[in-house]
């Protein structure tokens, strides 16, 4: 399998401004040192709590936010050294879906105006190739070509979101990244949007970074997971072992809250409490530790490492030393 994105060491920091001159008093390690690759028709699912750092993460896959350090290569090459005509290949390449996809669009636009849109800035196609491509995508998300002349508000969520892939589909991108896509959906809706978005992987040969806080819905979706907590990756590996053999602490704690998947097979019974520490002011060492019934002294003391501890299974845990 060839990589299609990978990430190294990607940071991205906040500054908090306090005080009467505002002044940077600090930062929040919103992502805070994360590596990992896709391969092409892979999907990689992002879980963790809200304030985990999984949105900003996407967010700056897409470069709609710059990292404060750290390197995306696309297919092999850095982004960040890219011509401006490969820049403009790769920002095509790929495409975001976000929670409510009309949430930052002009709902005065008609369907057909809203999928057309980015061929218009971003393509040299003409009205009559625009025409066609619109009209073959609005099929393909299960709509019909009657519905481009609707208005968002004429649509289910359900319905709104078939529009919103089909808006990020339309410029033939290889990397889609979802975030909390189907989290406002209920859960029959879900599973429609779901199998529409796993169909349409299949037929373009798509790759997904699949975000979200549900972790039956990642399950659902993912070929391997990453599990996020205050900005860094503290478990990685294939789906069917994240889930079945959970290694870290918190993948354990989070799995322990939805029964249907954990009961049989998750042994070890932990139960967390409390809420996510300050990102502003995380503890030493490591980060779950004020959260962990394993805490041990070295765990405030010293920061546990991303470590391949079975073939493909990565663990950041002083458990696993
Ligand atoms: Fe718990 Fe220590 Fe492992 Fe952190 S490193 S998850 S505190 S046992
Ligand atoms: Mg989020």
């Amino acid at each position: 399998a060839s990589e299609v994105i990978k990430v190294t060491n990607i940071k991205k920091y906040f500054p908090i401004k306090g005080g009467l001159l505002r002044r940077s008093v600090g930062h929040v390690k919103a992502v805070d040192d994360v590596s990992f690759a896709v391969n092409r028709g892979e999907t990689l699912g992002l879980v963790g709590e809200s304030g985990c750092g999984k949105s900003t993460l996407g967010r700056v896959l897409v470069r709609l936010l710059d990292a404060t350090s750290g390197e995306i290569s696309f297919k092999g090459e850095t982004i960040t050294n890219l011509s401006p005509r490969k820049m403009r290949s790769f920002r095509k390449s790929i495409q975001m879906i976000f929670q409510d996809p009309f949430g930052s669009l002009n709902t005065k636009m008609s369907i057909r105006q809203l999928i057309e849109e980015p061929l218009i800035v971003q393509t040299d196609l003409s009205k009559a190739e625009r025409k066609e491509k619109v009209e073959s995508m609005i099929q393909k998300v299960g709509l019909r070509i009657s519905d481009l002349q609707k208005y968002p508000h004429e649509f289910s969520g359900g319905q709104r979101q078939r529009i919103g892939i089909a808006r990020a589909l339309i410029m033939n991108p290889e990397i889609v990244v979802c975030d909390e896509a189907v989290s406002a959906l209920d859960v029959s809706i879900q599973a429609q949007v779901l199998n529409l978005m796993k169909d349409l992987q299949e037929e373009l040969d798509l790759t997904y970074v699949f975000i979200s806080h549900d972790l039956n819905v990642v399950h659902h979706m993912s070929d391997r997971v990453a599990v996020m907590y205050l900005g860094r990756i503290v478990e990685m590996s294939s789906n069917e072992d994240i889930y079945a053999r959970p290694l870290h602490p918190y993948t354990q704690s989070l799995l322990q809250a939805i029964p249907t998947v954990s009961e049989t097979e998750n042994d070890r019974q932990v139960t967390i409490t409390g809420d996510v520490p300050n990102p502003a002011n995380p503890p030493s060492g490591c980060a779950f530790r004020t959260r962990c019934p394993f805490a041990s002294e070295i765990c405030s003391q010293k920061r546990p490492e991303l470590q391949e501890v079975e073939s493909g299974h990565f663990v950041a845990c002083h458990l696993y030393n």
